[in-house]
């Protein structure tokens, strides 16, 4: 379970709500039953139950289970897509242990309005349905422009292409470090955007296959093809 709060050993924490209501009804946790938690600082710490009223739960931090974890240094880049759709992302991408997520707006993007705080939810039910100890940064959207216009020259810059590019492991194994991945939106990237990308600090193309993906799809595959091959 995720804590917003710094866990330490001896603290206390009250849950109410959704997430006693799961605690208590759907995992049965009662008086002197263990309890994993996360706070995304200290990393993962054992906690003791005891029911608190009808509805809510006690719970008394005492073990230190595990320091947080470190991530591979991966950002994915997608553009904002309908809801549900972009849901799926977050859940995913956090679960395949991404380390930053960055909403890019491109001219093609029709999605005005962003739900950072339900995406929120969604990236932290994926951490604790995986067993992360962090979560994944979640920066707010920006144009596709300004990021380029700030791009670090340190980070391997890959944008997901359906008109072709390096097939994606290979493009993956020549480029170990750090490294992002730019996913277009449901109308794909604009001729100029993709030479802007190009443009932009020896980024490169890749190719996920000759099917057009859904954007989602190719968020997730692109996400797992750069895990498995340097997300040890
Ligand atoms: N219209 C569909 C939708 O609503 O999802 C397909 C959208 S596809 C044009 C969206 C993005 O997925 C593209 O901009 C690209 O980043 C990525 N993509 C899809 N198929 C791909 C492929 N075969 N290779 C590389 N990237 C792909």
């Amino acid at each position: 379970l995720f804590v917003d709060e710094p866990l330490r050993e001896g603290a206390q924490l009250r849950i109410e709500g959704a997430p006693a209501h799961y605690l208590r009804t759907v995992m049965r946790v009662g008086d002197g039953d263990p309890v994993k938690l996360f706070d995304d600082r200290s990393g993962e710490w054992l906690a003791i139950g005891a029911a608190a009223g009808k509805r809510d739960l006690l719970l008394t931090v005492s073990d230190h289970l595990r320091p947080r974890e470190t991530v591979p240094d991966f950002w994915l880049l997608p553009a904002p897509l309908k809801r549900g759709r972009i849901d799926l992302v977050f859940e995913k991408a956090c679960e395949l242990g991404v380390a930053r997520i960055q909403p890019v707006v491109t001219r093609r993007t029709v999605i005005d309005k962003f739900k950072a705080d339900r995406l929120r939810s969604a990236a932290i039910e994926a951490a604790e349905q995986c067993d992360r100890t962090s979560l994944p940064e979640l920066a707010e959207p920006v144009a596709l422009d300004a990021l380029l216009d700030g791009w670090p020259a340190d980070r391997a810059l890959f944008f997901a292409d359906e008109q072709g590019g390096v097939p994606i492991a290979q493009a993956v194994r020549a480029h170990g470090g750090p490294a992002a991945l730019l996913i277009g939106p449901e109308g794909g990237f604009e001729d100029g955007e993709r030479e802007r990308i190009r443009a932009t600090a020896g980024a490169v193309a890749v190719s996920l296959g000759p099917r057009i993906l859904r954007a989602e799809t190719a968020a997730i595959a692109a996400t797992a093809v750069w895990m498995s091959v340097n997300g040890d």
